[in-house]
């Protein structure tokens, strides 16, 4: 990934906006920022660009799979879904790398009696609201994916959730925002920001101090700065990748346990846990052993696959598990795009936008008005 490691002296520069963190939700924002021919922008990053938990996400673009009602989340997820093609089409122009979007689908199993009703009402509510949804019999199920285990009892199909080679996504990112002549530090830890009279002065950085007007703060479970009233948690997901050539299903396949995602070059992503752990990104036996049984439980042809590597990574979780995207009314100058926790990857391309506009614009953008920073001051009171 493309990235400048200039290390030199920062005491003395400035930028127009700098932002905080190198996952894809600050690149993206980086990228559409850029775009929107906003110069001078400094993207800080303390490792390399791409290394957290948007590297150890599944890829997963789907809304529709596991949700119960339709909400403004529900309708922030579906519409930054949906800006995937156009996202994908966009960053292969101007990085020459292929996301590997894969539009094959997502599948739902249902095992016991539990499971089948709630797919159930997922369909009902799902078909009333004009969704795109398929119930499946068992037999149909199987006939689609016949890997899959003879103990579905029956299944549902959502044919616009999709996924995507989050990895891919993270190098076309880095490789965009370099074109696009973003300054990109990485190896530079923001230490503390600096605001006088209620604005935003710069960053503190472990090389020296930057001077900004705008600090959009990107920096996944590790966003809780100053003493804002935005407090985010990591929540550790751990995942196991299997060898499987040739693949075992085409369809990315949950159950109500685990999951399954088949990506192109053959590897098989199983996952998750999730699990308040702190900031440690162990792998634990516990973890893989869950991973495991709820896969195998899926597809039971796994347990002749190879393992091939495991990791883990940290989700930020807000306190209402919500994403926090917008301006900070305590703060001029403060942007918060973090909270993202199970869906950062999915969200991404529509934070990206939102969050430049609100720059560009001046404006917040109505769709972030539930997501704003200035709910947790209004709890706080
Ligand atoms: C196992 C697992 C599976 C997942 N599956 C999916 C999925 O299928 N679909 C989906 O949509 N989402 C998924 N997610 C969630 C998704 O990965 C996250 O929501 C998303 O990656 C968050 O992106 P981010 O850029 O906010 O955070 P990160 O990718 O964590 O990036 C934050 C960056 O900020 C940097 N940083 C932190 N503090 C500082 C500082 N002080 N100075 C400089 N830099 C700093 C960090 O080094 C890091 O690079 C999954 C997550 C996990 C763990």
């Amino acid at each position: 990934m493309d990235s400048t490691n200039d290390t030199s002296k920062l005491t003395g520069r400035s930028a127009s906006v700098v932002i905080i963190g190198g996952g894809i939700i600050g690149l993206t924002i980086a990228r559409a920022l850029s775009l929107r021919g906003v110069k001078d922008i400094c993207l800080l990053e303390r490792g390399s660009l791409g290394s957290e938990s948007s590297f150890a996400a599944g890829g997963m673009l789907a809304p529709q799979a596991e949700a119960d009602s339709r909400d403004e989340f529900f309708e922030l997820l579906c519409q930054s879904r949906d800006l995937y093609p156009n996202f994908a089409a966009s960053l292969k122009d101007e990085s020459g790398i292929d996301i590997e979007l894969d539009t094959t689908g997502t599948l739902y199993l249902a095992f016991s009696e539990h499971d089948q009703l709630e797919i159930d009402q997922r369909y009902e509510w799902q078909m009333q609201a004009g969704l795109p949804v398929e119930k499946l019999t068992a037999v149909e199920a199987r006939m689609l994916e016949p890997g899959i285990s003879h103990d579905v009892r029956g299944a549902l199909r959502f044919p616009l959730d999709i996924q995507v080679e989050n990895r891919r996504v993270l190098s076309a990112l880095g490789n965009s925002i370099a074109q696009l002549g973003v300054k990109t530090l990485c190896g530079t830890n923001v230490e503390s920001i600096e605001t006088v009279r209620h604005s935003v002065k710069g960053v503190h950085t472990n090389d020296g101090f930057i001077s900004c007007e705008t600090i959009v703060i990107a920096a996944g479970a590790w966003s809780t700065f100053l003493n804002s009233s935005v407090k985010v948690e990591p929540v550790r997901g751990q995942m196991v990748c299997l060898t499987a050539t040739p693949q075992l299903t085409r369809h990315v396949i949950y159950s109500a346990r685990g999951y399954i995602i088949p990506r192109q070059d053959g590897r098989l992503l199983a996952g998750s846990t999730s699990e308040r752990a702190g900031f440690t990104k162990e792998v634990t036996v516990g973890g893989v052993n869950t991973i495991l049984s709820n896969a195998l439980e899926i597809a039971p042809g796994i347990s002749a696959l190879g393992i091939n590597d495991a990791w883990s990574g940290l989700r930020p979780k807000a306190l209402d598990g919500l994403p926090v995207v917008g301006a900070c009314g305590e703060i001029d100058g403060l942007i918060f795009a973090t909270g993202h926790y199970r869906n950062g990857i999915l969200l991404a391309p529509l934070t990206g936008e939102l969050i430049a506009e609100t720059i560009v614009e001046g404006v917040a953008p109505a769709l972030l008005n539930p997501f704003t920073p200035d709910r947790f001051v209004a709890v706080d009171a």
